[in-house]
């Protein structure tokens, strides 16, 4: 957790309409790391890093949805893992000692972070994923790489794989024997620039005389909205940040006025959120110096069911043309909801989240074969895979972490 938020000079804001997204990145991310990366290797890192567009579509007056999924993964999780990695890559010292990468994946992390990581030099990365609980394209995006990427079955669900990852970093022979970093987000270079695409969309939203925005954030491991939180705390105007989750619900439960109560993660159509103990609401209430009056206050979060979902992702069909996976149908009913709940002037953004060319087993069978299938992932069926199987059991892991 950073001790303190830097903010950024009103300037910026002014200028903020006419630059790229590798310009607002730079403004963002250099008060961050001062003078420890210099501007222009930080600026050429930038521009490697987010060489894909994030558009911004309006599906109607007043309701906008911003499609994260552009990158090679097909998910919003590129933006912190191709930034960490060139930033890891960009540190790491030839010669040094190998640096072990320790990831645990609900789906979408495991397969941005391969990506970024692939054939890295110096860097080995260990996958954990929740055996049978991710779809069969994302299992083939942690699995199909072999090389300096090794992914690991866990039999267990997504909230299984982040403790097991949390012991292996407070176990202390694993860290004296190995070189053992995170690429989850409880890694803060995922999510600094994961601040900077809600300066790019309220850009967006400045060209078209739009001053007031409410962003509605699919969430799971609430590492992006509390990206937005960080923005927001840099000096974006923010009118508000609604998170949107599944039936694993801790956090709407938690705003509502319940205890902080932890039950146990359900499967549901959008895997990606199945998160019942998210690792960055201890960020969050320390932005709000741990004072649940005050989170309760600032933030809003609705929940869906499956069926929900299932009915959100054809009403956006119906209406819009718009095909949405299930993770951006539960931010665009979250979106809905709030302007209904809260009606204003300030238009609403919800993020899209994943292409869902990564989830075709949740459509209707009449439209699998329109789903478009980005270039990169054709064929995936028929290519091999490297993966092992393994108990949820921290001995194991080490074990072979060790040998
Ligand atoms: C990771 C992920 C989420 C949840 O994001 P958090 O930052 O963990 O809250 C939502 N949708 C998709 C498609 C994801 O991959």
């Amino acid at each position: 957790m950073p001790e303190v938020v830097p903010t950024l000079d009103p300037l910026f804001f002014r200028q903020l309409p006419a630059l790229s997204l590798p310009e607002i990145g730079l403004a963002v991310v250099t008060p961050w790391v001062g003078d420890e990366i210099p501007k222009k290797d930080l600026k050429r890192l930038l521009e490697d890093a987010f060489d894909f567009p994030i558009p911004l579509k309006f599906l109607e007056a007043g309701t906008g949805v911003l499609e994260l999924f552009h990158g090679p993964s097909f998910a919003f999780k590129d933006v912190g893992a191709r930034f960490m990695s060139r930033v890891m890559g960009y540190f790491i010292q030839s010669g040094s000692r190998e640096l072990d990468i320790l990831v645990a994946t609900s789906g979408d992390t495991g397969g941005a972070v391969a990506l970024g990581f692939l054939d890295v030099p110096g860097i080995r990365v260990t996958i954990l994923y929740p055996e049978g609980k991710v779809s069969p394209v994302q299992e083939w995006q942690l699995t199909g790489h072999g090389k300096n990427i090794r992914a690991i079955a866990i039999k267990g669900d997504f909230d299984d794989c982040q403790s097991l990852v949390k012991n292996a970093f407070r176990d202390p022979e694993l860290q004296h024997e190995l070189r053992l970093t995170s690429a989850n987000s409880i890694n803060i270079s995922r999510l600094l620039p994961q601040s900077l695409y809600y300066f790019w969309a309220y850009a967006q939203l400045m060209t078209q005389g739009i001053r007031e925005v409410a962003f509605t954030v699919p969430s799971g491991n609430f590492g992006n909205i509390g990206a937005g939180l960080l923005a927001e705390r840099m000096g974006l105007p923010v009118q508000a940040l609604v998170a949107a989750t599944n039936a694993n619900d801790t956090v709407p439960r938690f705003l509502r006025g319940s205890e902080w109560e932890v039950r146990t993660t359900e499967p549901t159509l959008s895997n990606a959120m199945d998160v019942s103990n998210p690792s960055n609401w201890i960020r969050i209430m320390e932005l709000f110096g741990r004072d649940s009056k005050r989170v309760r206050s600032h933030l809003t979060a609705y929940s869906y069911s499956d069926e929900e979902t299932r009915n959100g992702i054809n009403l956006l069909m119906e209406m819009h043309g718009y095909l949405a996976c299930p993770h951006t149908a539960i931010g665009w009913l979250a979106a809905k909801e709030h302007q209904q709940k809260r009606p204003g002037t300030y238009a609403s953004v919800f993020l899209s989240t994943a292409h869902p060319c990564k989830f075709p087993e949740v459509y209707p069978e009449s439209w699998q074969r329109k789903i478009p299938e980005p270039a990169t992932i054709q064929g995936w069926q028929n290519k091999p895979t490297w993966v092992r199987t393994m108990d949820s059991d921290f001995t194991a892991l080490k074990d072979y972490l060790l040998s």
